[in-house]
């Protein structure tokens, strides 16, 4: 049951307190190639989590999403908004602190952009240390836990649907296709990997390793956004809303 935080009154909160999850999204802000908006992330986040609450059985409690993130990597192209990353750690972990002190005893992360992992793993490690068992958070970025779906609907192999690629582009011809530069879609094959890294959404990744997002190419997507179609992008959202509710329902005491 989907529940917008800043649609309560003060009033409204004490029924939700020893049942609700509250969920926020981390997004971004930041260059998505020639056909995508720099708010991919954002929109296709806060679709996610609101629809995954909706379907969820008990009460989520969604708090206004945080659209700027961690982006120095996308600075080569305009568009961009990028902080600085203890900014946002000290940022996330307030907005953890004011939960746990409104009485609320579980929240999710739910992260829409690769370059915020870092950060998250930070707040996760402060709160934690701060908390412990009290206030059971986590983290997560929407797209791990459907991937087994995922695998079955795309049709690149991996490399292909990395930033701006089959998944993301398809996920908005399906939510804001007025948004998508149809004739600005690149071909292009997938982005090659190495033994122990492979850019992609469910890509190995046995090592850290900072890059700009214009070392594939300099349009700035990383995969194979020609592969792209709307009702592809159909069937990516309602895996990724419906494993998180199921995600969102597990975690329910
Ligand atoms: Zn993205």
């Amino acid at each position: 049951m989907l529940i917008r935080w800043d649609e309560l009154t003060k009033d409204q909160f004490e029924q939700y307190r020893d049942t609700a999850t509250v969920v926020v999204n981390l997004a971004s802000t930041e260059q998505h190639s020639r056909h995508l908006p720099v708010g991919t992330d954002a929109i296709i986040g806060k679709a996610v989590v609101e629809t995954a609450a909706g379907l969820a059985k008990y009460p989520v409690l969604v708090l206004p999403q945080v659209c700027f993130g961690f982006s120095p990597h996308h600075r080569f192209a305009p568009g961009y908004v990028t902080i600085a990353q203890n900014t946002l750690i000290s940022h996330a972990a307030d907005i953890c602190r004011s939960v746990c002190e409104n009485g609320f005893r579980r929240m999710f992360l739910v992260n829409s952009h690769g370059g915020n992992q870092a950060y998250l793993a930070a707040v996760i490690n402060e709160i934690g240390e701060q908390y412990g068992e009290k206030f059971s958070l986590m983290a997560l970025r929407y797209w791990d836990i459907a991937g087994p779906r995922i695998m079955e609907i795309r049709d690149s192999e991996l490399g292909g649907a990395a930033h701006a690629g089959e998944f993301e582009t398809s996920v908005i011809m399906y939510l804001r296709p007025e948004l998508v530069q149809k004739d600005k879609i690149a071909e292009g094959p997938p982005v090659p990997g190495n033994p122990w890294f492979q850019m992609d959404l469910l890509g190995y990744k046995k090592y850290l390793k900072y890059s700009s997002f214009n070392f594939h190419n300099p349009d700035g997507h990383v995969g194979q956004p020609h592969l792209a179609t709307a009702e592809k992008g159909k069937l990516f959202f309602e895996a990724v809303s419906e494993e998180l509710a199921k995600f969102f329902d597990y975690f329910h005491v």
